[in-house]
């Protein structure tokens, strides 16, 4: 009583292309460490150890090997609770005051359902830097983050309400905090309370690769906010590995659009109306080569299996979870 989803029986080619185990890459690696201007490191592959990186140059001691620009990543949303990162490059950002004011703040809200009713007049101070907009959507998150320090620790803060709320404002100032200065707090710039960044390039590169379709704000450019809505709290409550994989499928699509503007100026140049229809694959998988050049498999067949679950019941789990997908898509893609 196998289904098929009708997503897979009408893009099984171009699933398959997608979903192809890596090619050596070698060339696209190479490429990469071009970019990055790092001199001697190449990838090689080593038939016993398989692909790495190898180098053919001596190095000084506290010479910079290699920089490179991670793919995709995501602060773990119980990891939101703790530290406030720029949402980008994940370097703490605000003040001492605010990283300890709003960890005790978000601490205060689980006491008491009362409380959690004054936080949402008060979240902007936490999450909100810019207090010019009407519409408050940071709610659902805050809650979620309520949520989360509630169910992972049963700590009761012993100060009062006001001192925390001036720790958050950075009205009062800790000793020697100021040695440790860190980035100001930068807004995202489709106006959501979830992302922060330490600085205007951070927002904008994060904007570009992938936050503009994830993002929650007014000035977002995701086709249905509401199911995004959704799709975040289902990944707050049950496992927030689908954001990481929502950014992955964001940025190839960005990159796909980006792709497809230039194929187009191409063609208007060359007057080759015909090619647009067949190149729209090679496009895809030109976007998607980064993700590409790593081992991928579909979410039923590399979940590993929750505690409780018997490894001889693992066939009829796998077909579970790829069923719930195939049944409820509007709650898994
Ligand atoms: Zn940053
Ligand atoms: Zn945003």
């Amino acid at each position: 009583m196998e289904s098929i989803c009708p997503i897979d029986a009408q893009f099984r080619d171009q699933i398959d292309a997608l979903l192809k185990p890596p090619s050596p890459g070698h060339e696209y690696f190479n490429q990469l460490i071009e970019s990055s201007q790092c001199r001697g490191l190449k990838i090689k592959t080593n038939g016993e150890h398989g692909k790495g990186v190898y180098a053919d140059l001596d190095f000084k001691e506290g010479e910079l090997v290699l920089k490179d620009q991670m793919l995709v990543g995501a602060q773990h949303t119980l990891n939101k609770i703790d530290c406030l990162v720029c949402d980008f490059c994940f370097r703490f950002i605000g003040s001492i005051e605010l990283q300890i004011g709003r960890k005790l703040y978000i601490g205060l809200l689980t006491d008491s359902e009362s409380n959690r009713q004054t936080f949402s007049h008060t979240s902007k101070d936490c999450n909100e830097f810019d207090s010019s907009d009407g519409e408050d959507k940071s709610d659902l998150y805050c809650q979620s983050l309520a949520e989360c320090a509630s169910s992972s620790s049963n700590t009761r803060s012993p100060l009062d309400q006001e001192v925390i709320e001036s720790l958050v404002n950075e009205k009062l100032v800790l000793p020697y905090s100021k040695c440790f200065p860190l980035p100001s707090v930068v807004s995202c710039p489709g106006g959501c309370k979830e992302a922060s960044y330490c600085c205007i390039s951070c927002a904008e590169a994060d904007w570009n690769s992938s936050h503009s379709l994830l993002c929650t704000g007014e000035r977002s450019k995701s086709a249905c906010k509401e199911a995004l809505h959704k799709f975040i709290q289902h990944a707050n409550e049950t496992n927030d590995i689908f954001l990481l994989a929502a950014k992955v499928i964001s940025s190839t699509i960005l990159r796909y659009r980006k792709l497809k503007v230039i194929c187009q100026q191409e063609q208007g140049k060359q007057a080759t109306p015909d090619v647009l229809g067949n190149c729209d694959l090679s496009l895809l998988l030109e976007a998607w080569k980064p993700v590409s050049m790593g081992h991928k498999r579909r979410w039923w067949d590399c979940i590993a299996l929750p505690d409780g679950v018997d490894c001889c019941d693992e066939v009829l789990f796998r077909m579970q979870i790829r069923q719930l997908a195939f049944e409820e898509p509007e709650k898994v893609i």
